[in-house]
């Protein structure tokens, strides 16, 4: 039976971490980090999304700039809310949830968060430079990042390893490979139009799925002793529950927990780490601008 890697065990000591860190820093520069979390419109999951990233912030004691925009706002005042932010030496870091509504060009707002402050990681030249051999981006994006920290955490080495990630979104497949390849591993991607998934999964020493395809990858795919990271966070209908649903990944946790070595589970594997890697970012984005301006 596959050892099963607690996320949220993981996640409360990397956020006793930073919240001792975030002491020393305040004892030191008499300053705390600072993230600001800009929200447009109303959709529930943003809101409740948002509200956990406050919450966080606050329980560490990072200070949090809360920015609440109308649905209707112009995408205009939208980057000059960015531009006031990129200006406030207090904030050390900035989250825009996505998605923004249809009328506002996603790419161009996210382009305009200032390159030191880009806690999620998603600006093109932080993307860039992680594409690159031998540069190092500023910040790396929460989910994958998560990713690998679980895997160093769990003491699990990527140098010469088969990696497969599964999905190859800007958000999680595309820069979870690159860091995977970045670590040294030997990395595939699967993605919608991969022809016999199953087979270049079942050579890899450790899959990253992030496909969003409720349980699609099955024991028999797995190759014994493998570590299994599972991003996929799905609803599925469950008439058992008050809600009348339940999360699943895009593993089947029951099938490759006897196969693998490593698995994390859903809920309480890497969404409880994606939230304290952007607690992470803001720490280290403060960290840097402190010891820079001191
Ligand atoms: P996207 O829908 O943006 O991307 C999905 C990717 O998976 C695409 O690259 C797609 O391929 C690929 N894909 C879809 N179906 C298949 C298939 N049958 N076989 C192989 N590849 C497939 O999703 P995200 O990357 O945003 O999210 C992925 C999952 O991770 C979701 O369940 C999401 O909820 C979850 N998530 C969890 C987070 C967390 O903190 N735990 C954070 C972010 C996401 P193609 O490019 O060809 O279309």
């Amino acid at each position: 039976m596959a050892t099963v890697i607690d996320g949220k065990a993981v996640a409360q000591t990397i956020r006793s971490e930073i919240a001792d860190e975030v002491r020393r820093l305040s004892e030191k520069y008499g300053k705390v980090p600072g993230l600001a979390v800009v929200i447009v419109g109303n959709r529930k999951d943003s809101q409740s999304y948002v509200a956990m990233k406050r919450k966080a912030c606050c329980d560490l004691g990072i200070k949090s700039f809360d920015i609440d925009l109308t649905e209707q706002v112009s995408q205009v005042d939208i980057i000059k809310q960015v531009h006031e932010l990129n200006a406030n030496p207090d904030v050390h870091g900035i989250l825009v949830q996505l998605p923004l509504p249809k009328h506002i060009n996603e790419e161009q707002v996210l382009t305009e968060i200032s390159l030191e402050k880009d806690v999620d990681g998603f600006h093109p030249l932080n993307i860039g430079k992680l594409a690159m051999k031998g540069r190092e981006p500023l910040f790396l994006p929460c989910t994958p990042k998560a990713c690998l920290e679980l895997l160093s955490r769990s003491g699990i080495s990527i140098k010469g390893k088969k990696a497969v990630v599964v999905g190859r979104s800007n958000i999680v497949g595309l820069p979870a490979s690159l860091l995977l390849l970045k670590a040294d591993a030997t990395v595939t991607i699967v993605h919608s139009h991969t022809s016999d998934p199953e087979s270049i999964i079942r050579q890899a020493d450790i899959v990253i799925a992030a496909a969003g395809q409720p349980k699609m990858i099955k024991g028999s795919w797995i190759k014994p002793g493998a570590a299994v990271i599972d991003v996929g966070t799905n609803a599925i209908d469950d008439p058992s529950k008050k809600s009348g649903y339940r999360l699943v990944g895009d593993v089947d946790f029951e099938e490759v927990s006897k196969v693998a070595g490593w698995i994390t589970p859903v809920p309480g594997g890497v969404g409880p780490m994606t939230v304290t890697m952007l607690l992470k970012n803001t720490l280290e984005g403060a960290k840097r601008t402190l010891e820079q301006n001191s």
